[in-house]
């Protein structure tokens, strides 16, 4: 399989090449030039198969350039015993007749993003042997919350490599701080900027097209990577577990193979749901695809109404892994939807660049909602949603998911769509703990209460097991106190690099 970018289909280039370069050198997104298809028996096939077994189907058609020994040696490290804390990795639970939650965190850092990031690290060492690579890739990542963590923890003494993340230092949930701060390894380095998210990776984008810095990086043979989710090795990692959602609900009897299913999703930079779309892609039965979003809802609106428009306010809300303005991985669906009409994308990248805004037009906004649904809640809203689906269902939603739940529900109010629904679960409620406790028991309950006291609270209620990595955080060593401004990045890693 090779790829190409999203702005120029002339260049192709390897699965390996894409997972080292990250972007396009164009700053264009690598895409694959078709979509491997997967059929019925197919989808048989992966029901009777373990996690690994099916990621190992999935994968092996888009890392065409990985042997099989390689490949299934990534997904072993990556989705073991030692790292996730359930042998089915992204459990399926069945929370009514309809709707069923697809767990995506019971990996090391209770985030969604370790599905990806633990995998990662593995592509690119193996990416970088490939190409007969002899530099020190240096990650350099900037995080509104889970990205961080979980890129830390998924590079932290991997050979040959670096991490450096940098994080709004008031834009990030405590118990996430702390899982930072506090982050082991000999090759990381955590640093908070004075700023917003967007100050933040407006920051490491400018370290990124530094001519001078990347001179600087060569010289001591070093160069920088991305583990943002614009890199296809983080995005197709992410498309397995549409799939195994849908055999798990073959093998569970809950839908006949070839049945249509929905797919909700709590959407920030629209990775996770361009994943899902990819599947459908390749054939996974899917009817709708709804986004959801908080009150930054660029999103919503764009899927409404076909116009992009960034020009907004910038909201912190209790869901912050969604509080995005610019979702980059949008133009990869521009792209597939246009037909892979780069003068297009060219076209709509550069008003949104200049302008902040684009308009796609009537042709590819009735394309797009042929396929996709929208929708969007504030914070009360989120809260209300945790507090019914504890009452009603004895289940416990951390606010992102929650978001998504409320979404649905306003959906099927809409549309009355009985269909089977499977809702990406993207935190556990112990991340965002105190958020869900005051949304269950009122917030007077959480007043005064520090984070562990909060966990213990959300322990009595959920009846989930503390994850341990959480629970562990009350002893860690703080590691890093450095703040910066956004104008200090540069030095900041100049320092970690000694160079
Ligand atoms: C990153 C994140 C999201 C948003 O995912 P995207 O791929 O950016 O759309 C949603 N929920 C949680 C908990 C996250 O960490």
């Amino acid at each position: 399989m090779d790829y190409n970018s999203t702005r120029n289909d002339s260049v192709k280039v390897s699965a390996s090449e894409a997972i080292i370069k990250g972007l396009a050198p164009d700053g264009g997104l690598f895409v694959p030039v078709d979509f491997p298809r997967v059929d019925r028996f197919d989808l048989l096939k992966l029901s009777q198969m373990s996690y690994n077994e099916r990621a190992y189907f999935i994968l092996s058609r888009y890392l065409t350039d990985f042997t099989e020994t390689e490949l299934k040696k990534c997904i072993d490290s990556a989705y073991s015993k030692e790292k996730f804390e359930t042998d089915s990795i992204a459990p399926l639970y069945k929370l009514s007749n309809n709707m069923y939650i697809l767990e995506l965190w019971h990996g090391p850092t209770c985030a969604f993003k370790d599905m990806a990031l633990q995998i990662l690290p593995h592509f690119t060492v193996t990416a970088s042997a490939k190409l007969g690579l002899d530099n020190e890739t240096v990650i350099l990542v900037a995080t509104s919350g889970d990205t961080g963590k979980a890129a830390l923890e998924g590079f932290r003494d991997v050979d040959n490599t670096k991490i450096i993340v940098f994080y709004p230092q008031s834009g990030v949930s405590h118990i996430q701080q702390l899982q930072m701060v506090t982050q082991e390894g000999s090759n990381v380095f955590v640093c908070a900027v004075n700023g917003n998210f967007d100050d933040a990776q407006n920051g490491v984008k400018a370290i990124f097209t530094d001519k001078a810095f990347a001179a600087l990086l060569k010289q001591n043979k070093k160069a920088f990577s991305s583990a943002n989710s614009i890199n296809w090795g983080r995005l197709a990692p992410q498309i397995v577990y549409y799939f195994s959602a849908y055999a798990d609900l073959i093998k569970n009897e809950e839908i006949q193979t070839g049945d249509e299913i929905n797919i909700v999703v709590p959407t920030g930079n629209f990775g996770n749901i361009l994943a899902a779309y990819y599947a459908k892609r390749m054939g996974l039965p899917v009817s709708k695809l709804i986004c959801a979003s908080n009150e930054n809802n660029v999103l919503t609106d764009f899927i409404n109404t076909g116009v992009y428009d960034k020009n907004r306010e910038f909201k912190m809300t209790i869901s912050p892994s969604m509080d995005i303005l610019i979702s980059s991985n949008l133009e990869r669906f521009l792209y597939d939807i246009s037909g892979g009409d780069t003068e297009k994308i060219n076209k709509l990248m550069s008003e949104l660049k200049s302008n902040g805004k684009y308009d796609v037009g009537e042709d590819m906004r009735k394309k797009i909602s042929d396929i996709f649904c929208a929708g969007f809640c504030n914070d009360d809203e989120t809260l209300e949603c945790i507090k019914n689906t504890q009452e009603n269902y004895s289940y416990t939603l951390d606010t992102h998911t929650a978001v998504a739940v409320k979404v649905y529900t306003d959906y099927i109010k809409e549309t009355g769509d009985n269909k089977k629904t499977v809702i990406a679960s993207t935190a556990s409620p112990y991340k965002f703990g105190k958020s869900v406790v005051g949304a269950v028991s009122g917030s007077d309950a959480v007043k005064g209460k520090n984070e562990f006291e909060i966990i213990e609270m959300l322990h009595d209620i959920s009846g989930l097991k503390v994850p341990p990595s959480l629970a562990a955080l009350k002893d860690k060593k703080v590691r890093f106190e450095r703040v910066c401004k956004p104008d200090g990045m540069q030095i900041a890693v100049k320092d970690f690099l000694n160079i």
